[in-house]
């Protein structure tokens, strides 16, 4: 008689795990907009499944949570209920014996203080504010608001040119996005419920690379109105672009020779290609933007007379100025950074590291970008240091994943001492603490590292790059009376407006420190609405595409298309694009799943299309 047997799943095992999946794939769709109140249900009910029940709080207190939970959700419940709640949500975080009891309860607390109105329009008038604002997922997770149902169904058709002036729209960068776009759009695509996320990004690119020449849209009649746009990148470039179709002068002031910002100051050509980036500025100032390069607001002219010009400003200065560790040897011949390394790239200058061991500072996605190119430019070794796990680095997974295989090498849990010098002041290592992986920090929801009970260690460097964020400068503009918060950012209203300062406006990385190309893209789009109406104008920009007709078809599973790269070993040696592109099968295909949740399903605009604003 056997004593123990080898474990095999049972069915009724497997069928629990495929239901886990289905649930895992739901929860990646659910659309921005689900009612905060049923989703806390939803998750305390998922919590409550797996506790053990042993303690009190647990047992007891997360179901008489669900009760009142589901009080709130269908019957007609007592205001008071509210604190109810939260008491009992409160006990069973101060005393469950588990982090899952604990955490159920600590949601609901999150939730009921982070959603207010909604628990309370619920209590008093028994309707949902969630689901009033119900919006199409990827639409609503695209900053700038993209159609991107509607470009999507062009390329499908193959009408690329008409989908470059859908997205025209609402973004005047569709090229650059559909480049290096971190596209926040694909992260709840209800694609994800059947199979993956649609390839938006990978499809905008298609639409890019087909639609050949496409012209800009007339100009409004001039409203005689003048503006200044303080920074030509793609924060500056897209409020001017749209004050221009609206019919105002615009003249843009940036301080490097050429426009593009961090397009082309940072990201390097083996992303964005810098041909794609020129073609696309000079679409954009084909409209009629004024432009002066090689000035700098603060020292060749001053705030105070860019006001007294112009009826308004737009300042969106950006993040350019590098951020510092403060570990000791900073300062020392042979330490870069990584603005500064990316910088002498866009103007054409690059550093030779042919032969040299690097030793690059950080983990995300500017880290990356400086070990890549390190590579490419000639680097013996590059080695990336970042003080907790790999998976933790805010890089994208796929930008580690292509700088592992080009042949760098990431150290992680290593916490940067100091910078050791040779005679001459020079860095000749950077000597480092391991680290030990520790508790969750529940603001970032990352683990935080620890001193691990080991040596320091000595990773020896010919160059140290520090990538480690960046910063605003900000003191000329203060100067002028601009607000300053912790941190550098300008003091702004979501509305772009500075109401502390007659006729200015500001966006972009300079309000939301470093962020994204397409969340300032956003913000430009919201000043130029923003200033428009500011002058005493209504223009409205809108576009003549006609939609396809949507046809359900296809709604079988079907795997994502992903864009292929070209081969790590070939790439490595140059700076050329990486990604190669849909072919003409693959665009159709991907195109083929979306499910136009623009007129099918639970999340379709209400009220209609977004067709101007
Ligand atoms: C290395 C790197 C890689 C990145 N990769 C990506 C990516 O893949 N995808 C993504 O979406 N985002 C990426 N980003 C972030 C993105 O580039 C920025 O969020 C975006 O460019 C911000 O736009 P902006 O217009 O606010 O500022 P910026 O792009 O920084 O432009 C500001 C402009 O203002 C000019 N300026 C500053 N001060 C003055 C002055 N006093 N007078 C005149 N002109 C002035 C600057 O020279 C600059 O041209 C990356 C950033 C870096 C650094
Ligand atoms: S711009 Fe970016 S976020 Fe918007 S639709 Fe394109 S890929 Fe998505
Ligand atoms: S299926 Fe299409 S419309 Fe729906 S969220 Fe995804 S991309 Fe958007």
């Amino acid at each position: 008689m056997s004593r123990l047997n080898v474990k095999t799943p049972s069915k009724a095992q497997a069928i629990v795990d495929q239901m886990y999946r289905n649930m895992e794939h739901r929860i990646a769709a659910s659309p921005p907009g689900l009612c905060p109140v049923d989703m806390a249900l939803n998750f305390l009910s998922m919590c409550q499944a797996q506790t053990c029940g042993k303690c009190v709080p647990c047992r007891i207190g997360l179901e008489q949570l669900n009760e009142m939970l589901q009080e709130i959700l269908e019957g007609e419940p007592d205001p008071s209920i509210l604190v109810r709640i939260e008491e009992t949500a409160q006990v069973i975080v101060n005393t469950a014996d588990c982090a899952i009891g604990i955490d159920a309860a600590q949601l609901v607390l999150m939730g009921l203080k982070g959603f207010k109105d909604d628990y309370e329009e619920h209590v008093y008038h028994h309707r949902c504010l969630g689901s009033l604002k119900n919006p199409v997922p990827c639409v609503a997770l695209c900053p700038a608001g993209v159609d991107i149902p509607g470009y999507i169904a062009l390329v499908h058709e193959g009408r690329c040119a008409d989908a470059v002036r859908l997205i025209r729209k609402d973004n005047p960068f569709p090229s650059a996005c559909a480049y290096i776009c971190e596209h926040p759009c694909e992260a709840r695509c209800r694609r994800n419920m059947v199979d993956d996320p649609l390839n938006i990004r990978g499809l905008k690119r298609y639409a890019v690379d087909h639609a050949g020449n496409v012209p800009q849209p007339k100009c409004a009649k001039p409203t005689g109105r003048s503006i200044a746009v303080v920074g030509g990148g793609p924060g500056g470039l897209s409020a001017a672009y749209f004050l221009t179709l609206m019919g105002h002068k615009v003249t843009v002031f940036e301080r490097h020779k050429k426009l593009g910002g961090m397009m082309r100051y940072g990201i390097p050509n083996y992303r964005l290609p810098r041909t794609v980036l020129d073609e696309e500025i000079e679409s954009i100032l084909s409209l009629g933007i004024e432009v002066h390069t090689n000035v700098n607001i603060g020292t060749d002219v001053t705030f105070d007379e860019l006001k007294r010009t112009y009826d308004c400003l737009y300042l969106s200065i950006g993040a350019q100025t590098d951020k510092k560790t403060g570990i000791e040897g900073e300062d020392a011949e042979g330490v870069i950074s990584a603005v500064e390394m990316l910088r002498s790239i866009g103007d054409d200058e690059p550093i030779d590291f042919t032969g040299n061991q690097i030793v690059v500072i950080g983990g995300g996605n500017v880290a990356m970008d400086v070990t890549r190119s390190a590579i490419r430019l000639g680097a013996s070794k590059v080695t990336c240091v970042y003080r907790r796990r790999q998976e933790d680095m805010t890089a994208l997974a796929e930008e580690v994943e292509g700088a592992i295989a080009e042949g760098a090498e990431v150290s992680s849990l290593e916490a940067p001492v100091r910078i050791e010098t040779n005679e001459e002041g020079r860095a000749v290592a950077l000597w480092t603490q391991p680290q030990i992986i520790g508790e969750i920090d529940r603001t970032t929801g990352r683990p935080k590292p620890d001193v691990a009970d080991v040596p320091e260690r000595r990773i020896p460097a010919d160059i140290i790059i520090i990538a480690v964020g960046q910063g605003i400068h900000s003191a000329s503009f203060e100067q002028g009376g601009v607000k300053i918060q912790r941190g550098g950012a300008f003091l702004a209203e979501s509305n772009t407006q500075l109401p502390y300062l007659e006729g200015v406006f500001a966006g972009g990385d300079c309000v939301t420190g470093p962020a994204t190309v397409i969340r300032a893209i956003a913000a430009g789009k919201a000043a130029a609405a923003n200033i428009d109406e500011y002058l005493g104008f209504h223009h409205e920009i809108t576009t003549d595409v006609q939609l396809p007709a949507p046809v359900f078809k296809d709604l079988r599973a079907r795997g994502r298309i992903n864009i292929s790269e070209r081969d790590a070993m070939e790439r490595k040696g140059d700076f050329e694009c990486i990604e190669c592109g849909y072919t003409d099968e693959e665009a159709f295909k991907e195109s083929g799943r979306c499910l136009r949740c623009d007129h099918f399903g639970f999340g379709n605009f209400r009220g209609g299309r977004v067709e101007k604003w």
